[in-house]
């Protein structure tokens, strides 16, 4: 396969969760969210209330989920799971809030797609465990009261910035989730290699962990394809040679980048020569979404110095030109 024309849609996915922790004991990192979350959880408990409303934010892939299914798993109730894009009028809400039984959590992922008409009905919901919903109009209009059950909203967004000021505010706990440092992603890899039955020596362990762009869900795919790999290529023992053979192969760079984000820098170097240049335009550019290239791709390029954001656009570093091997301009970033 050309790494170039190969593209991380080829990756096995970790589709049914059973690599995803089961307790907070056995997430890796994220240890000052984690500490702060079991005091509050201990003292819900001991108050015998439901626990704060909860929003987490950061870029995809780093435990939001985990984080919604783990703390009612400590607080034994369970968990119902609902998107933003899905909650598209107030009824929709329903079925979840009245299924809820005390102490129960609902999780709303892309919590900032709630349009705003469902996002009042949330409020006294947070507030008063009450909410008060029209249906129909005109004469035929009928008003149903619902008194729902104390429960904790979950909410999780790569958005922080575009929720409303007065939902954030009524998130008692507000955490944002970072990047996990290599030797965390090792660590996640040398738990997953055990559970998956793959042996995996401390340089492949690395060599995963290095090219997964400090994103869990990322080192979880890349292990599974390397595994894949290996039954196919090898005798199945997974070393750093087969590692970087099998990840060279999918177009996954040493710093971890994919076809998508050596794509982006691609244009916004050739096409844009370095910036600055909208967002937008790189978007068209290259037939995707700004969402995606916001969401997805800007945050590691942006942590790793790749690019900078201005006021007048995106520019890509010195460190963006050696990296796609292409001769930095005079006077650049
Ligand atoms: P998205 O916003 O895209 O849904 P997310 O932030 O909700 O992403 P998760 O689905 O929670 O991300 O995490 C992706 C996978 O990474 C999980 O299935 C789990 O296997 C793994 N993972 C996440 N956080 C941790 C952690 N702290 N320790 C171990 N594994 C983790």
């Amino acid at each position: 396969t050309d790494p170039e024309t190969a593209t991380e849609a080829m990756m096995p996915q970790e589709q049914d969760g059973s690599l995803r922790p089961r307790r907070m004991d056995e997430m890796v990192g994220q240890r000052d969210v984690i500490e702060r979350l079991k005091i509050a959880i201990d003292a819900a408990q001991g108050r015998g209330e439901p626990l704060g409303h909860i929003l987490f934010d950061g870029p995809p892939g780093l435990g939001k989920t985990t984080f919604a299914t783990v703390i009612p798993t400590e607080m034994g109730s369970h968990v119902h799971m609902a998107n933003g894009a899905g909650l598209k009028a107030p009824k929709d809400l329903l079925p979840y809030l009245t299924n809820l039984a005390e102490g129960d959590v609902l999780f709303i992922d892309e919590i900032h797609r709630v349009p705003k008409a469902v996002e009042e009905y949330l409020y006294t919901a947070m507030e008063d465990y009450r909410i008060d919903i029209v249906l129909g109009d005109g004469v035929s209009a009928r008003t149903l009261n619902y008194e729902l059950r104390p429960f904790t909203l979950i909410g999780a967004t790569t958005r922080a910035g575009m929720l409303s000021a007065p939902l954030r505010d009524r998130f008692q706990i507000r955490e944002h989730l970072g990047w996990y440092t290599e030797a965390e992603l090792c660590e996640i890899v040398r738990r997953n290699s055990i559970k998956l039955k793959v042996p995996i020596d401390d340089p492949a362990a690395n060599v995963i962990a290095g090219r997964s762009r400090r994103t869990p869900r990322l080192a979880n795919n890349r292990l599974l394809w390397v595994r894949d790999y290996v039954q196919a290529k090898a005798d199945g023992t997974v070393n750093a040679k087969t590692a970087t053979a099998a990840l060279d192969m999918i177009g996954i760079d040493p710093l971890g980048l994919d076809k998508q984000d050596r794509g982006y820098l691609d244009t916004l170097i050739r096409i844009f020569v370095g910036g600055p240049t909208g967002l937008e335009a790189i978007a068209h550019t290259m037939n995707v979404s700004s969402d995606t290239l916001e969401d997805e791709v800007e945050p590691f390029l942006l942590r790793s110095e790749l690019i900078v954001r201005t006021r007048r656009g995106r520019i890509a570093t010195v460190k963006a030109y050696n990296h796609m091997k292409l001769p930095p301009p005079e006077a650049s970033a």
